[in-house]
C-alpha cells in the first residue's frame, strides 16, 4: 500500500500556486490508479490554513502543516527540515512536489536523509497494475524515459504545465501541526529584486512564443542596422499579444561581442539545444534562421510559423508549418498596427 504525500510550499498569502495544484491533481490520479493507496497533504509556509481550505475536498486523509515565519522564505535548512518532518509524520512512501525552486533545491537532500530516492524534471505519473511509474525526458528533451523504483520513500518533482490544475471546491480542513526542531539559520532573505511586470518577457503561461533572431540587429536592405526600431516593434508586440519572448543563441551572444543588441534580451530567453525548451501552443520565429540547434528547442511548440527574408532558410526545410518570406520589420509594423 502506498501513502502518497502531496507536498507544497505555500505562497506569501497562504494560497497554493498553479504548479502545486497541478501536482495535487497528478497525485489524486496516482492514488486512484493504485488500489489501497491513500493521499496525505503536506503544507509548508508562514500560513497554511488558506491552502488547506482551498484543497479541503481533495480526498486527503490528513492535512499536515509546518507553519511559521521561519518557513516563509526559501532557505535550504528550514525547507529540508520541514519537508523531512512532514514526510516522517505521514509515513510517506511516495512524495510528490511541484518542481519549483524550493522543492528542487531542498527535496533531493530530504530523500537522502530519509534513505529514499528522488527523480527531478518528472513530466507524467502513472500506474500499471498498481505499480507507479514516472516519465521524464533525457538528453535535452530528445529521449523520453519511463521508470519505476522499488526504493521508498520515492520523491518525484513534477514540472509545471504537465497536468491540469486541481479545481475542487473549497471547504474547511483541519491542519495537524508538525513540530520541527529549528535548524541553525544562517541565511536571511533581506529583500527581493524583480523586474517590473512589463519587463518580464518570459511568460510560461502565454499561448504564443515570439522568437527574435539575430537578423533584427543585422544590416537591412538600406545598409543600416535598426536595433532601436527592432526593440520598439518587439516590445510593442509582446505588450499587445502578451506573448513570451524567446531568442536565438546568436542574438544573446552578440552582446558579448560588443555589437548592438536588444537590451531586454538575456541568456534566459535562449531557446534551443543549449537553451530552454518552452511549452506554448504557438510559436512565431522572426529574423531567425531556424538551424537545428535552435529548432530542437521548439519540440513542444505545437503550431510553428516563421518570418524570414530567405526562402531557403532552415524553417523552410520542414521545421515550420508556415513560412512567410517577408521582411519582419514590415510584417511586425503591420501586425502591431492591427493589434492597435
Ligand atoms: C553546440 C551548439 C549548441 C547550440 N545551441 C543553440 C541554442 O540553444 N539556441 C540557438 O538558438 N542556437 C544554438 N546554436 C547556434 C545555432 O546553430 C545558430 O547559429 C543560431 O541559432 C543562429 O541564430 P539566428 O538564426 O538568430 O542567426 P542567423 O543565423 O544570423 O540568422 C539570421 C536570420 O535573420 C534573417 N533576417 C535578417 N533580416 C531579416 C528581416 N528584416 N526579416 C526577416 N528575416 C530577416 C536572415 O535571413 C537569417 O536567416 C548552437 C550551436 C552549437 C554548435
Amino acid at each position: 500500500m502506498e501513502t502518497i504525500l502531496f507536498l507544497a510550499f505555500t505562497e506569501a498569502d497562504g494560497s497554493l500556486a498553479k504548479p502545486a495544484l497541478e501536482t495535487l491533481a497528478a497525485a489524486q490520479s496516482l492514488v486512484a490508479a493504485i488500489p489501497g493507496s491513500k493521499l496525505v497533504a503536506g503544507l509548508i509556509g508562514a500560513e497554511n490554513q488558506p491552502a488547506a481550505n482551498a484543497i479541503a475536498a481533495c480526498g486527503a486523509t490528513r492535512f499536515l502543516g509546518v507553519t511559521g515565519p521561519e518557513f516563509a522564505q526559501s532557505r535550504y535548512a528550514t525547507d529540508a527540515a520541514a519537508a523531512e518532518a512532514i514526510a516522517k509524520a505521514a509515513a510517506a512512501t511516495i512524495i510528490l512536489a511541484p518542481a519549483g525552486s524550493r522543492a528542487n533545491r531542498a527535496l533531493p537532500g530530504v530523500a537522502q536523509r530519509l534513505g529514499g530516492r528522488v527523480d527531478t524534471h518528472v513530466t507524467a505519473l502513472a500506474a500499471t497494475a498498481g505499480k507507479p511509474a514516472i516519465t521524464r525526458w533525457y538528453y535535452r528533451q530528445r529521449m523520453e524515459g519511463t521508470l519505476s523504483r522499488t526504493v521508498r520513500p520515492w520523491v518525484a518533482l513534477l514540472e509545471s504545465g504537465c497536468a491540469a490544475a486541481y479545481a475542487g471546491a473549497a471547504g474547511t480542513a483541519t491542519v495537524e501541526g508538525v513540530l520541527v526542531a529549528l535548524p541553525t539559520i544562517r541565511t536571511e532573505v533581506v529583500g527581493q529584486k524583480s523586474p517590473p511586470a512589463d519587463q518580464q518577457t518570459i511568460r510560461p503561461d502565454a499561448k504564443l512564443l515570439f522568437v527574435a533572431g539575430a537578423g533584427w540587429t543585422k544590416k537591412q536592405p538600406d545598409g543600416q542596422a535598426h536595433a532601436a526600431e527592432a526593440e520598439q516593434l518587439i516590445l510593442g508586440f509582446l505588450g499587445k499579444a502578451q506573448a513570451s519572448l524567446g531568442s536565438t543563441k546568436s542574438l544573446v551572444d552578440l552582446s558579448g561581442e560588443g555589437q548592438t543588441v536588444l537590451t531586454f534580451m538575456t541568456h534566459l530567453n535562449q531557446v534551443g539545444q543549449t537553451g530552454a525548451t518552452p511549452r506554448h501552443q504557438k510559436g512565431l520565429a522572426t529574423c531567425c534562421h531556424g538551424e537545428e540547434p535552435h529548432a530542437v528547442g521548439w519540440r513542444f511548440i505545437n503550431e510553428r510559423r516563421a518570418i524570414n527574408l530567405n526562402a531557403a532558410c532552415s524553417w523552410a526545410q520542414g521545421k515550420a508549418d508556415v513560412l512567410y518570406v517577408a521582411d519582419a520589420f514590415e510584417v511586425m509594423r503591420k501586425v502591431n498596427a492591427l493589434l492597435g
